[in-house]
Formats: structure tokens, sequence, C-alpha cells
């Protein structure tokens, strides 16, 4: 099969055996695979990762095989996966908070990934996609489950919040508030236009969700918040970051870091009628323009961008009737 994988400094499509599922674990054949800033980050060698790597870890298919101890999913199941994978042992997998697993193992970081026809995965974070999903909305599940993690922070909807960013992790964030009664809401990003966050009054929400954990981002969050608010910090930095605590410190302001939320319920947010994430949903390209997307990534993260594996593997009617899952105006 095809593949993108990393090896050394060299990232290139290459073909590589089809995976064989090991006990508990299923084989996907992927549907489309979204390109994160991660992704692009793990090919650069900025994240720590397995080597040789097949990149990619946002994405949705269909079960093409499965171990036989595996039950409860078919063979043409379609699927989406949470790309942590839990270690079942710790306190936080024993509360039923296995998203938030500090022991995981990441798919397309330290486990193959999906920048492939096919990939295996433990049948244990494997979702069926509910029906009216598309391909692409399913391989969107993982970023949504990120954006949910803000709602575990003590904040409830009567606060008045900031969120700090112009690209579409802000915009997802943003619908995920809105989504759960949150109409007290700005978007600001960094930048010369008139929302930029440097404008805004110190002392001004009740909390702040920043993405982009830099120094600055950071500061100028614990500014915006009220004294005895909330700065909730989501996105990995590559590197420490040194903040003005001392900022902190004198106005009590509480500064809280969430990764995710569960998984099902970024399943049941995306199956919304009002399709909230449809306008954010970029081109589904083959996984020879890697290089090309890759880059855009890099530059900016307003749509988000897919690879279609299968694509140059698959006649035209089956190409077809794959483009129409993956139309959201085809449901
Ligand atoms: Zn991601
Ligand atoms: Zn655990």
């Amino acid at each position: 099969m095809r593949a993108i994988l990393k090896q050394g400094t060299s990232v290139r499509v290459r073909r590589v055996p089809v995976p064989e599922p090991d006990a508990g674990e299923v084989l996907i054949r992927v549907a489309v695979a979204g390109v994160c800033r991660s992704d692009v980050n793990a090919a650069l060698g900025l994240v720590p990762c397995a080597d040789p790597l097949v990149l990619g870890h946002e994405f949705s298919g269909v079960i093409a095989g499965l171990a036989p101890d595996v039950r409860g999913f078919a063979v043409e199941d379609r699927v989406t996966v949470m790309p942590v994978i839990p270690c079942l042992k710790c306190e936080r997998c024993a509360e039923g908070d296995t998203e938030c697993c500090p022991y995981h193992e990441r798919i397309g970081f330290r486990r193959p990934g999906a920048f492939a026809e096919f990939v295996t995965v433990p049948a244990q974070v494997v979702h069926r996609m509910p029906g009216a999903l598309t391909f692409r909305e399913g391989a969107y599940a993982e970023p949504v489950c990120s954006s949910l993690g803000v709602l575990k922070a003590e904040i409830k909807p009567p606060d008045r919040g900031l969120v700090h960013g112009a690209d579409r992790t802000a915009r997802l964030t943003e619908r995920v508030l809105r989504s759960y009664g949150f109409t007290s809401l700005d978007v600001r990003g960094t930048g010369t236009g008139e929302d930029r966050a440097e404008r805004i009054p110190s002392d001004t929400y009740d909390f702040v969700v920043a993405s982009e954990p830099r120094a600055e981002v950071l500061d100028e969050m614990i500014r915006v918040a009220r004294p005895g608010g909330r700065v909730i910090v989501r996105g990995r930095p590559l590197e420490p970051v040194a903040i003005d605590l001392d900022a902190a410190l004198r106005k009590e302001v509480t500064l809280e870091s969430v990764s995710y939320g569960a998984f099902a319920e970024s399943l049941a947010f995306l199956s919304q009628e009002n399709e909230p994430v449809s306008d954010l949903l970029g081109s589904v390209r083959p996984l020879e323009d890697f290089e090309d997307v890759f880059s855009a990534e890099s530059e900016s993260q307003r749509l988000k961008s897919f690879f279609c594996p299968n694509f140059a593997a698959i006649g035209t009617e089956e190409i077809e009737a794959w483009a129409r899952l993956m139309c959201p105006g085809a449901r």
C-alpha cells in the first residue's frame, strides 16, 4: 500500500506492507485523513516520534478486517478513531477519562498513522460513525474532541469569555462554547486589524481560551482576564514557555490546562442539524500532494485539508461513491 512515511529527515510517499491486525485490533481502509499542524511538526522532526513512521492521526474509514477476538464491529462499518490509545491502568483511565490518559500512545506519532491506504488500531479507540456524518466530518472528530476539552474548565454560560486566535481552531472552539450555551463570547487574534487582542482593555473577561501557547499570547491573556478569572490553555507548545507569573499571581488568575473532552460527545456535536463545521473543512487531496498540503498548513490554518489515500487505487465509480459520501451537501 502507499503511505506518507517519515524516515530520519526524509518524508516521502512509499510502498509499505498492508498491516495485519494483532489481537484486539481492527484493520481500517482509510477514507480521508485530516492534516493537522502537529502532523507537520512531526514531519519536520520537531516532536519526538517513532522512526520510521507513517504520519497522520485524524481519520475516518471503513473496517476492512478484524482480529478474531474483536466483538462489536463488522467489516464495512463506517468508523472514526480517537488517536489517543489509553493505558487502561491509571487513575484517569479508571475514572473513564481515557481521552486524557497521561500514559497514552498516539497513532501517527508513536505507532503507524493514517496517511496510508490502511491502518490497524485497537478496537477500543474505534467509534462507529453516526449515519448522517460524512467521512470528512468523521475525520474532524479529534479536533472537535480537543475543543470540547475547554468545557472541563470551571466556567459556566453566563461567564464572559474570549477565544484567542483567528484560525479554524479558534472558530471551532467558539462554536463548541456557543452550542453549550456561552453567548457572551469574543474571538480575537493577534494581528493588525480592529479585531486584535491588544485593543482589549485589561481585566475584561471571566475566562480566556489560549489555543496558541506562546509567551506573548499568554501574557496578553493574563492581562485581559479579570482578577480571579481563568486562562484556559490548550494546544501543545513545542518548547517550555516563560510567562509573567507575577502578573497572574497579583490578579489570582487561574491557569487551567485542558487536553480533550469525550470523543463520543464530539460525534454528537458533529451530528447536529446545523452542520456546525462544514465551512471549516477544505479540499481532499491525494497523498502525492503532501508537500503542498503541509506547506499550506504551516502558513495558514484556515481550512482543514484532507488526504484520500485510496484515491489512486480505486476505480472511478468508487471514487464517485466516496466523493458523494464525503460531500457535505449530499447527506
Ligand atoms: Zn490533530
Ligand atoms: Zn491511563
